[in-house]
């Protein structure tokens, strides 16, 4: 056994450390620790922040499992959301354990995986509700919840110290799309039984009463796909199967036939289809090359790009650059999806743009008809807490406002404020039979994963790119003689994105003779590198007291 674990005498103790999710909602992953077993839950992507130039995506920081690789049993993915599978194919193979999901959860995840050349690094166990998985020294139960896509599931997680209950995303939706509701009878039954701990979403703890049922959406899409003469447009996120299926309904009910436009759309339509978690009826679909051979009040066209992502299908048909499809005046658009803070610019432009061509719109701000959350209101995450009785309560997967209005809640159904526990990613907390601590901190920072390079993109070079964006770029390049160290004619200077070189001749001729009286100052040159310091912090001074900005500035010694 691992010496470190004798001298902590943690083996008897449950570990848990979030290793994302906790204070950005997204980029889920949890891991759990019983003597020398791990078990990992969920293995999500974030979104970059707007400071995050030219980043694709976030992934969580695995270092501290490095050491631990043989002691991982397994994956568990509550759910097949971006945030909680959408790392697996960068991660998989430094993880290199089985995975345990449900059966469209592991449609969705084969198709992230296979794109990426990784299926081959894992292997699939299909789990089902109520029955006990037993890895290690976990016993693991899948319970059945409703969410905003089909097969949710949270996780019991059983280990001698007692029972643990990770939720995932999840609501009580009693009238959800594929009729699936959250176990209740289930959830109570192990409330019954004693829980130690309920991890617990908190994304809308901030929101009093329930959320809507999903099945108020398709009443809607009922009415306008009723009422639009010309056609309709859908959009949503592509993992959003429930959605799909509320549109196709709709669609069927008035006699429209339906394009499913985007690749990960059609992609997770087919995956969904195949395995029955999607009802599409035989000869419904058009190939959107056809699209214009249908009246156009016999189509609908669900779409995707409902984030605004530049070259999704709607952007691109926002641009007018789609090559088969383009807006028609009188075409009605739903936005059946919030943006996600960051993409609002992106989404607002791209609905200007689509109302500029004759669309009628219709999006959050002017309608909450076709959105709802998938996750619990206050009510809900009560009823959580009521129906499985926790000893104690971590929040997880939302911002620390939210995890701290969790808390408040909690305390307002009789949980001592001592037994909720709010943290941070990388906060180790270790569970007794009876007991509850934060015991310590692992060092995580965000891995950055930018075309093919997972991580080859870190602060200093973000730091770059945003002095860049913000101050652009001024490159002098200087030719010296050699065999004489002396400058050979005047300097070139050449800017981006700080100001436009063409108007600004006097800035250019007073710059080159700056870095001049720079290099020269120096009498006979014998230290390249000093000199290239030496312009660039002369010409950097110049510059600001001239136009109070900070270009990057590189200086290019050319020897000839
Ligand atoms: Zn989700």
């Amino acid at each position: 056994m691992n010496e470190r674990f004798k001298d902590k005498n943690v083996n008897s103790k449950l570990r848990f450390i979030p290793l994302g999710g906790n204070g950005q909602v997204t980029k889920n992953m949890y891991v759990y620790e019983y003597g020398k077993d791990i078990i990992i839950i969920d293995c999500g992507m974030g979104f970059p922040s707007e400071i995050m130039y030219g980043v694709d995506m976030v992934i969580p920081d695995i270092s501290y499992l490095n050491d631990k690789r043989d002691r991982i049993r397994a994956i568990f993915i509550t759910h097949g959301h971006e945030d909680h599978i959408g790392a697996l194919p960068y991660l998989i193979d430094k993880l290199s354990a089985p995975i345990y999901a449900t059966k469209l959860t592991i449609g969705l995840m084969k198709i992230r995986l296979k794109e990426q050349n990784k299926l081959s690094f894992t292997k699939f166990h299909q789990v089902e509700p109520r029955r006990q998985y037993q890895v290690g020294n976990f016993k693991v139960e899948p319970i059945q919840l409703s969410h905003s896509i089909p097969d949710s599931v949270a996780y019991a997680v059983t280990t001698p110290v007692g029972t643990v209950i990770h939720t995932g995303d999840y609501k009580f939706d009693q009238t959800p799309v594929d009729g699936k509701t959250t176990d209740e009878a289930r959830l109570g039954e192990l409330g019954s039984k004693g829980v130690l701990a309920l991890m617990s979403d908190c994304l809308r703890s901030e929101k009093p009463g329930r959320t809507l049922s999903e099945s108020v959406i398709q009443e809607n899409f009922e009415k306008v796909i009723k009422s639009a003469k010309g056609r309709v447009l859908i959009t949503t996120f592509s993992s959003n199967v429930s959605r799909m299926q509320q549109a196709i309904n709709a669609s069927v009910k008035y006699g429209r036939k339906v394009c499913i436009v985007g690749r990960s759309m059609e992609q997770n339509a087919r995956t969904a289809s195949e395995l029955s978690y999607l009802s599409i009826p035989k000869d419904l679909l058009v190939k959107m090359e056809k699209v214009d051979k249908v009246p156009d009040k016999n189509i609908t066209i669900i779409i995707a790009g409902s984030q605004g992502q530049p070259g999704s299908a709607l952007a691109r048909i926002a641009n007018s650059d789609h090559q088969w499809l383009y807006i028609k005046a009188g075409d009605e658009i739903i936005f059946s999806a919030d943006p996600i803070p960051g993409n609002q610019d992106a989404v607002y432009e791209m609905i200007d743009n689509l109302s500029r061509l004759g669309a009628h719109v219709y999006y959050s701000d002017i309608t909450s008809d076709f959105h709802v959350s998938g996750h619990g209101a206050q009510e809900e995450l009560k009823l959580m807490l009521t129906l499985t009785k926790p000893r104690f309560v971590v929040p997880i997967s939302a911002m620390y406002r939210q995890m701290r209005q969790y808390s408040l809640l909690a305390q307002s159904i009789g949980i001592p404020q001592e037994n909720v526990l709010i943290t941070d990613e990388g906060a180790i907390i270790e569970f007794s039979h009876n007991s509850a601590k934060i015991v310590g901190e692992i060092e995580t920072t965000n891995i950055f994963v930018d075309g093919i390079g997972v991580g080859d993109v870190g602060s200093i070079v973000l730091r770059d790119r945003k002095v860049l964006a913000e101050e652009g770029i001024v490159v002098v390049i200087v030719t010296v003689d050699k065999a004489r160290n002396k400058l050979q004619g005047d300097p070139d200077i050449v800017s981006r994105g700080f100001v436009y070189m063409k108007e600004s001749e006097k800035l250019i001729k007073e710059s080159q003779d700056v870095v001049k009286k720079s290099i020269q100052s120096n009498g006979k040159i014998k230290n390249w590198l000093a000199v290239r310091e030496k312009v660039t912090s002369d010409l950097s001074r110049f510059l600001y007291k001239k136009t109070a900005r900070r270009p990057m500035v590189i200086p290019v010694i050319v020897g000839v």
